[in-house]
């Protein structure tokens, strides 16, 4: 009888075939994966294989959908090594495996305060682990709202996996106080409590009043998503010259997003954040770090809007 863990590694071998067209997999095409659930229509691919492309490697991007391939989640670290013995240079990580992938592997600081690793990389025999959306997030700020780091007061708005990685970013960068509302306001001080006292949890009703001092606001919660209810909330009120951020991307242009261009503020988009937390990955894995161009957005917007 099949090990369990011969029985994994065969599916994965199975699965590169199958996404290399049937074909054995040519010896020198690099294998990298994205392992999560319900990731059949992620742009992740398509992003690193167009800078695969455009350095003339030979680059096969691989969906490792726990869904498909009928997996639970307890296989990871079983996938992870198999991954690993098939010669897989690197894995994306997303839902909901990110917290399990910190633990099985070495994170370097940024994993480790954000309690979550994207990406995982082989160096040694060793997995090393980081999470991008830390540098995602405030790169897209530094290309999309040059100056957003003047001010002092920062609102942040969520509490969930994605506000870690903003939170990480905003303190190394300097903000002196970040207002943190969530709807449920524990998860806001589990928050405080952990990343210090820069950090004020508020609660979720304090978001009006904070506005006016709010030199950058950032959402990172789920409403403004497609299918999701909209943020309700008065950009009128926040001060001239703040910066906007909002994580979602689902649709592109957020009605926050868009609330606050029309009052003239600078904005940031999930989509910037989305194509510029890939960068740190290509590099990790490959030492070449590619550059997020017009090109490159025009070419997943394109795919996103026609979805
Ligand atoms: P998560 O861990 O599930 O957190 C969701 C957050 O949204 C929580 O703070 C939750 O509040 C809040 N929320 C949900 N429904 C709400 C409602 N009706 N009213 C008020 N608050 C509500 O999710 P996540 O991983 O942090 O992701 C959050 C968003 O960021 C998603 O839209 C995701 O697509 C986006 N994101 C984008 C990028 C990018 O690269 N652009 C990267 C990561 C995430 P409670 O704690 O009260 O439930």
């Amino acid at each position: 009888m099949q090990s369990f863990e011969t029985s994994i590694a065969d599916k994965l071998r199975n699965l590169v075939s199958r996404q290399q067209g049937g074909e054995s997999s040519p010896s020198d095409a690099v294998l990298i994966g994205l392992i999560g659930r319900s990731i059949q229509s992620s742009r992740t691919p398509m992003m690193h294989e167009r800078e695969g492309a455009r350095l003339g490697m030979c680059y096969t991007y691989i969906l490792i959908d726990f869904d498909v391939l009928a997996l639970r989640d307890e296989s990871l670290s079983a996938v992870v090594a198999a991954a690993g013995d098939i010669g897989f240079a690197g894995l994306n990580v997303t839902l909901p495996h990110k917290e399990h992938a910190l633990a099985l592997s070495t994170p370097d600081e940024r994993a480790r305060a954000v309690g979550a690793a994207n990406t995982l990389w082989f160096s040694d025999g060793e997995l090393r682990s980081t999470n991008t959306d830390v540098e995602g997030f405030i790169n897209n700020l530094d290309a999309s709202a040059p100056g957003w780091n003047g001010c002092e007061d920062a609102l942040v708005l969520g509490a969930g996996g994605a506000a870690r990685a903003v939170m990480f970013g905003l303190l190394d960068r300097g903000i002196k106080r970040v207002h943190l509302a969530n709807r449920t306001v524990q998860r806001a001080r589990a928050l405080a409590d952990q990343f210090g006292a820069s950090v004020l949890p508020v609660a979720w009703e304090a978001i009006g009043d904070l506005l006016p001092r709010a030199g950058l606001l950032v959402n990172t919660t789920s409403l403004g998503m497609k299918g999701q209810p909209a943020l309700e909330l008065d950009v009128t009120r926040l001060p001239p010259g703040a910066a906007v951020a909002d994580l979602v991307y689902v649709p592109l242009d957020t009605p926050l997003l868009a609330a606050s261009r029309a009052r003239g503020l600078k904005t940031a988009d999930g989509l910037g954040m989305l194509l510029h937390q890939a960068v740190r990955g290509f590099e990790l894995w490959f030492g070449s770090r590619p550059e997020v161009t017009p090109e490159l957005r025009a070419l997943v917007e394109a795919d996103l809007t026609n979805t």
